[in-house]
């Protein structure tokens, strides 16, 4: 039997990698990878390593959670080394603890290696902090969507009172997300941003505010973060990714 390593890519620069992550890409003899990995992390594969896409498309799985836990396990009993590839962190919102609860029923060996997630990252390349002394103090990651696809089932009281909420998986449901933050006390005029993209050359970034989400006035497109919080104003002073690539902006 060999092992599985779950392993988080990053939230989509592939530079954005762990060393530890790095190393189990280069040594392995299969790779199961999901829809955001960023292929060129996938160059780092050696020669003759069986990469297989199991991602999801649209909302919904190419394979059903358990055929990529027989895939793991069957892969496990014919290679050495198999790598579970995962977007960002294998523990937000990845699936990455259901992965380990198999495995270690079957009594398959693993190791989980964590990623850098998008949730955090993708607002600090807009120049968004999650948190910043004397505006927030406290912030949450939180899925827009259901897990069978439905509305998610939310404590929005609880959530008014986080300075910055940041929403996963957020992009369709965002004008009621928006609707159910201000039914909950959070300010209307509190300053959103989406960041499509995040990190990578293709990153879009679109101010607003929770009142025009809500009125449905704001056009985005997932892979999105949906960000709630007066850390988006800091922005202006912090915006550095454009500078760091030389982009220029017209
Ligand atoms: N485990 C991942 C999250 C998986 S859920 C992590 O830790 O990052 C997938 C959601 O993550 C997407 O719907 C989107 O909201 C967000 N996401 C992932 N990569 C992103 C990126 N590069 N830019 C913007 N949002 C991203």
């Amino acid at each position: 039997m060999g092992k599985v390593y779950i392993v988080g890519a990053g939230p989509g620069d592939p530079e954005l990698l762990t060393i530890k992550a790095l190393k189990v890409i280069q040594k392995a003899d299969v790779i199961l990878y999901d829809r955001l990995i960023n292929p060129e992390i996938l160059f780092h594969a050696k020669p003759g390593c069986e990469l297989v896409y199991v991602g999801k498309e649209d909302g919904k799985h190419i394979l059903e959670q358990e055929k990529i836990n027989f895939l793991l396990y069957e892969f496990a009993k014919n290679n050495d080394i198999v790598v579970r590839l995962k977007g960002g962190d294998p523990f937000v919102f990845g699936r990455g603890g259901e992965e380990a609860i198999f495995l270690k029923e079957k009594g398959i060996p693993f190791e989980i290696v964590p990623g850098i997630t998008s949730a955090i990252s993708v607002p600090l390349y807009a120049g968004v902090p999650v948190t910043h002394r004397g505006t927030a103090s406290s912030f949450a990651v939180v899925t827009g969507h259901g897990s069978k696809g439905q509305f998610p089932d939310i404590n929005w009281d609880a959530l008014a009172g986080i300075d910055t909420v940041i929403f996963l998986m957020g992009v369709s449901n965002r004008q009621k997300i928006a609707q159910n933050l201000i039914n909950a006390g959070k300010n209307p005029e509190t300053p959103v941003i989406f960041i499509e993209k995040g990190t990578t050359r293709e990153q879009k970034e679109v101010e607003s505010t929770l009142k025009e989400v809500a009125e449905g006035g704001v056009k985005v497109h997932p892979p999105a973060i949906f960000l709630v919080g007066e850390v988006v104003k800091l922005r202006e002073k912090i915006k550095w990714l454009e500078d760091a690539l030389g982009r220029v902006k017209v």
